[in-house]
């Protein structure tokens, strides 16, 4: 199986997930995570005619990306790995989406830096479903009023929730709580699903995945 023949079984996959949801195949992103991957083996998915990509770090998608535009110029970059506040700029210069936003000294940061830019990615707040120590992202029980403190104290909006459940435990049960606090504050976007659980995911009301090894092998 060539990467091209993987995406398009992704794609398909994500299809008939929706469809067996009841859901619109139009209604759920394929968000194809790039990272490690280097331009050779991202070109045959942009050929393709995919446009929608994601990658876990700045410094690594400032190398990697502005070449890439200049060529599929309608390229939208999704930041789903950690945010430092020093990389904060270039994070809002680079990406069209950010998923991470899981604290108050980023959300300050991407404040001031979207205004100073006139930049306004799409923000995500990442909740740390299982409350793993060694993760990012903010505490379940927080993430209303941190949402709250976002829009209120700094004016950004945010768009809806990512997660990324503990390795080792049922997703299904993470997905669900990332719905139920999307649903208490009314937010749309559902960042959640990987290789190995993005059909659980959209069954249970993604409407983005994010997908890497499937389609470009392990890293
Ligand atoms: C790497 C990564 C993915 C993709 O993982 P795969 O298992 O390779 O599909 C998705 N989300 C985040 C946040 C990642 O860092």
């Amino acid at each position: 199986m060539t990467i091209k023949d993987n995406l398009n079984q992704v794609i398909t996959q994500c299809e008939q997930g929706s469809i067996a949801s009841g859901r619109k195949p139009k209604d759920i992103q394929l968000i194809v995570v790039s990272k490690t991957f280097d331009a050779e083996a991202i070109m045959p998915t942009l050929e393709a005619g995919h446009r929608v990509f994601g990658e876990n770090k700045v410094q690594e998608a400032g190398l990697k990306w502005p070449a890439l535009k200049e060529k599929f110029s309608d390229v939208e970059l999704h930041l789903i790995g950690p945010l430092q506040s020093n990389k904060t700029a270039e994070a809002v210069t680079i990406f069209d989406v950010i998923h991470t936003v899981d604290r108050e000294k980023i959300a300050k940061t991407l404040a001031k830096e979207m205004k100073a830019q006139n930049k306004y990615p799409k923000l995500l707040v990442q909740v740390n479903t299982g409350s793993e120590p060694q993760k990012s992202g903010i505490e379940p029980q927080h993430a209303v009023a941190f949402v709250k403190l976002c829009q209120d104290k700094y004016g950004l909006e945010i768009k809806g929730f990512m997660c990324i459940p503990p390795a080792d435990e049922n997703p299904g049960t993470h997905f669900a709580l990332l719905k139920k606090i999307a649903e208490e504050v009314e937010l749309p976007i559902l960042s959640m699903g990987m290789s190995s659980d993005f059909e659980t995911a959209i069954e249970m009301g993604a409407t983005h995945v994010r997908v890497g090894s499937a389609i470009f092998g392990a890293r």
